[in-house]
């Protein structure tokens, strides 16, 4: 038995508890939250294997939720909505959700559904880890580490060096740059970006000072030197 944890958000209590009851019945564990803005920070934190996520929320919408995360993770969620009606409109809207189910549900409906997404997930590389030469990037806890040393980057900084890392040898213009990382609580228009990129270089420098990770390409922008064998 694997133990993966679910996350449930849903402030209905009775029906998330009715939902933990079964899942846990099943071997998973389990973690509930109640308002749609506690979600970002424990996905951050815990990274749960799947999440259960009502869209009528308070605090903030499940469909923004959803959004969100799909910034920075590609953890399965299933949304849970009110009407079936509403599901055609969900999926116009290209959420990133796995899968929809309609309330009222029966709670062996949501187990069977939460065993195939996890099921079509399993065996495909986890997205949320990256690793490039000595770097290593973990999108879920937004930690990166050089040789086992942990690198403190801002937001911004962070955002960039996925977008380089997840590619390397390939020249982003800072255009490219600007429009990709916008999930990432990027400040600044384009022409910060090389001041973000001198930034990133220095704190990069500091573990590896023989090393050009990002090197510029006169006229074009920059990219990441380390081929991710
Ligand atoms: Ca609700």
């Amino acid at each position: 038995m694997t133990h993966q944890t679910i996350l449930i958000v849903e402030d209905e209590k009775k029906i998330a508890e009715l939902l933990r009851d079964y899942l846990e019945k099943v071997g998973y564990r389990v973690s509930s939250l109640y308002r749609g803005d506690q979600v970002i920070p424990f996905v951050k934190k815990s990274s749960p294997a799947l999440i259960l996520l009502d869209i009528m929320l308070p605090g903030a919408d499940g469909m923004a939720v959803c959004r969100e995360i799909r910034k920075f993770s590609d953890i399965p969620i299933i949304m849970l909505t009110a009407r079936v009606d509403e599901i055609d409109r969900l999926l116009g809207l290209e959420l990133g959700a796995d899968d929809y189910i309609c309330k009222p549900f029966s709670p062996r409906e949501v187990v069977a559904r939460v065993r195939a997404v996890l099921r079509r997930v399993h065996g495909e590389p986890v997205k949320n880890r990256l690793v490039a030469g000595p770097i290593q990037m973990d999108e879920n806890t937004h930690q990166v580490m050089i040789h086992n040393e942990g690198l403190a980057l801002t937001p911004s900084e962070f955002g960039l060096l996925k977008v380089l890392m997840a590619k390397p040898n390939r020249v982003f213009s800072r255009n490219e740059l600007l429009n990709q990382v916008q999930g990432y609580d990027f400040e600044g228009y384009d022409r910060t970006i090389d001041t973000h990129i001198k930034n990133l270089r220095k704190k990069i420098a500091e573990k590896l000072p023989d090393e050009e990770i990002i090197s510029t390409v006169y006229g074009v922008g920059y990219k990441f030197n380390i081929s991710s064998e």
